[in-house]
């Protein structure tokens, strides 16, 4: 039944000068999420909106599902398109419109007529008063509320006339492209891909970086990041995946560390390497799915020694979240389901069975020391041995 949607986004049009570039960004968006969806799509600007044009038999429930995943929107609203025939052609076309959406009748409304084309023989408030006065008529249930009405009939009068008054929410955020480039640690667990999602929500643009430690994490556990990254993808675009090979530097600190600083000394050096090839990217910070207190290296004091070898900004976006609320989350991004298959991650295959929780800095560093003879070489090696894979469109 609709021809057309109306994109709303509003913490994009506050952006004074630079609104352009979000509105580049966000049609840029809108364009690639449309490219999969069955049928045509015209999106465009005007000013301070954004328009899709629907093709006859385009696929309208696949396109605002594909829309839903774009950030920077706010609402995607359907709008009946109609040429001006008339003002009673007009209001005919509204009360079908009514009977369809509102097959019960009993709504209290409002009419907003907003005459873009000033030639249109009426005025707002007479389309407003004369449309409320035809609705009535037809719908003898309905009632006008003009402060706070359950539905608003939203009138455009351009070239052609467009009504709608459905509101669909969109995933909010930013434009992806608006706001820098960053570099996620995505492990094949729950948290790393909701941490991901978060950061992109805000406009960043991700590579992501996975340790793997073949063979006792297997192609399996692998193809798992690799579907996470493209269901991550969905919303952020597309997602250079790095897949360093870190099963030599995890041995090596085996060797020489003791035990239960394996799982903190090893994440200082996923901390190092993802650093090293953000800054070959030029990202400006990295991302992790870290949370207070969640497991041993995530302590406080854990987390201070973790970050303490990186220079550039670590954004762990669900530091304060609850396990639950983290799930509930990558329920509704739709990681889940991957992310609960059972492989093994590399983080798993020697950890202590008491790690520490309280890692002394000095002492870390100092054990540190016992891999300064081969740990260049290898982090070398990790580094340009990686294998990228592009995921997303
Ligand atoms: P997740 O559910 O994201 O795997 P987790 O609760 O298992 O998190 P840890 O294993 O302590 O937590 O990892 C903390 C963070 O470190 C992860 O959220 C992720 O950002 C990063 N990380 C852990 N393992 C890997 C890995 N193999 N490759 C890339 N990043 C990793
Ligand atoms: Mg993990």
């Amino acid at each position: 039944m609709f021809q057309a949607l109306l994109i709303k986004y509003a913490e994009i049009a506050i952006k004074g000068k630079n609104r352009y570039l979000f509105e580049d960004a966000l049609v840029a968006g809108m364009r690639r999420a449309l490219a999969d969806v069955e049928g045509s799509f015209h999106v465009y600007k005007t000013q301070g909106r954004v328009h899709v044009e629907l093709g006859e038999g385009s696929d309208y429930d696949g396109a605002v599902e594909a829309l839903q995943k774009v950030f920077g929107i706010n609402a995607i609203c359907p709008v009946l398109v109609l040429e001006d025939e008339g003002f009673n052609r007009l209001s005919d076309v509204v009360c079908d419109y009514i009977r369809q959406i509102y097959p019960e009748g009993n709504k209290t409304f409002k009419v907003n007529a907003r005459r873009a084309r000033k030639n249109y023989p009426l005025g707002s408030m007479e389309i407003n008063a004369r449309l409320g006065g035809k609705i009535l008529e037809a719908f003898p249930d309905m009632r006008v509320d003009v402060h706070s009405p359950q539905v608003r009939i939203n009138i455009e009068i351009r070239e052609k006339i467009y009504v709608y008054s459905i509101s669909i929410p969109g995933a909010g955020g930013m434009p992806v492209g608006t706001g820098g480039h960053a570099m996620m640690l995505l492990s094949g667990g729950i948290d790393s891909p909701v941490a991901g999602y978060m950061i992109a929500k805000r406009g960043v643009v991700l590579d992501a970086v996975y340790f793997h430690a073949p063979p006792y994490t297997s192609e399996r556990a692998k193809q798992k990041v690799v579907d996470l990254a493209e269901i991550v993808a969905r919303y952020a675009g597309q997602i250079r995946l790095h897949v360093v090979n870190f099963t030599e530097i995890q041995k090596y600190i085996y060797e020489k560390c003791p035990h239960d600083e394996l799982t903190i000394i090893m994440r200082r050096y996923m901390m190092r390497i993802a650093e090293k090839i953000a800054l070959e990217y030029d990202c400006q910070a990295l991302v992790t799915g870290e949370s207070i207190g969640q497991v041993a290296s995530q302590t406080m004091q854990s987390l201070l020694v973790t970050n303490e070898v990186c220079h550039i900004p670590v954004f762990r976006p669900l530091i304060g979240f609850d396990k639950q609320e983290i799930i509930e989350l990558s329920e509704k991004i739709g990681t889940y389901e991957t992310s609960i298959l059972p492989f093994e991650d590399c983080c798993t295959i020697w950890v202590a069975r008491h790690p520490v929780t309280r890692p002394n800095p000095g002492i870390i560093r100092m054990h540190e020391e016992n891999l300064k003879e081969e740990i260049d070489r290898m982090f070398e090696t990790a580094v340009t041995s990686r294998e990228i894979i592009m995921t997303g469109k």
